[in-house]
């Protein structure tokens, strides 16, 4: 925690009516768009990236006073179409849902909004989002990894206890609340060696074969929810850094 909250008034659209919104996007044109998924996660919960989103950016935006929407809780998932449970968006889609919200929120007044996503997928709609200001004047549109917090300190401790190459689903995605399942103890998937197997992106056909659990590499736990607890609060303090820098006021049209 580096930030007091600002100050206790909601920041979540669920939590506020449309008057209290009007009021509020008059003195301040941020708002952050929480990005999700739901998709395979191996032994963690297929909300996985939603959840994470969801806490990182509420703890942040609290802090800061910048309002939120709902998450968006499907994104592109592909590689995951045939794990049962996986509800994946075509590109496509995504990026229709990502232009109808950003012409809602200018719309109705505010000029920065903040795409955050926890799920890698939703890369895809950046372009979408550069091009959304070529004809909006005075908006500004940012997209940001709520993973990009934990960077630093997620190297060092997969470098000190010797956890390998990580990816998708592997231990510093266990947090408490995406913990559903036992996870097999001391599990470690090496990047499959298959030579049809690249890290990215992930063949949707083959996927289940070179991946039959989900994970895509690395340690799959170091059962350990503190230090992975703290790993999400370094999220929920670069997030917090990232909005405060931001101005309320909309950018030079
Ligand atoms: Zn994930």
């Amino acid at each position: 925690m580096t930030a007091p909250q600002r100050d206790a008034a909601p920041t979540d659209f669920a939590e506020l009516n449309w008057l209290a919104v009007a009021e509020r996007v008059r003195a301040d044109t941020r708002v952050l768009i929480p990005m999700g998924a739901t998709e395979e996660h191996g032994y963690l919960s297929l909300a996985s990236d939603s959840i994470y989103a969801d806490y990182v950016t509420r703890q942040a935006c609290a802090r800061v006073g910048v309002l939120r929407t709902p998450v968006v809780p499907f994104g592109p998932s592909a590689f995951a179409i045939n794990f049962p449970g996986t509800l994946s968006m075509r590109t496509s889609t995504m990026c229709a849902i990502v232009e109808d919200i950003i012409d809602c929120l200018y719309r109705q007044g505010f000029r920065r909004l903040v795409f955050a996503t926890g799920h890698g997928g939703n890369e895809v709609i950046t372009g979408v989002l550069s091009e959304a200001q070529i004809d909006r004047d005075g908006l500004s549109v940012y997209y940001y990894n709520c993973w990009d917090g934990m960077r630093d300190e997620s190297r060092r401790i997969s470098e000190e206890r010797g956890l390998g190459v990580c990816d998708h689903a592997a231990w510093y995605e266990v947090q408490a609340d995406t913990r559903v399942a036992p996870i097999p103890a001391g599990a470690s998937q090496p990047v499959p060696a298959d030579p049809d197997f690249p890290m990215f992106p992930l063949n949707p056909r083959t996927a289940r074969r070179q991946i039959p659990d989900g994970v895509v590499a690395g340690a799959y736990d170091i059962a350990d929810d503190a230090e992975t607890a703290r790993l999400r609060e370094a999220c929920v303090d670069h997030l917090t850094d990232f909005l405060q820098r931001l101005p309320a006021a909309a950018p030079e049209r």
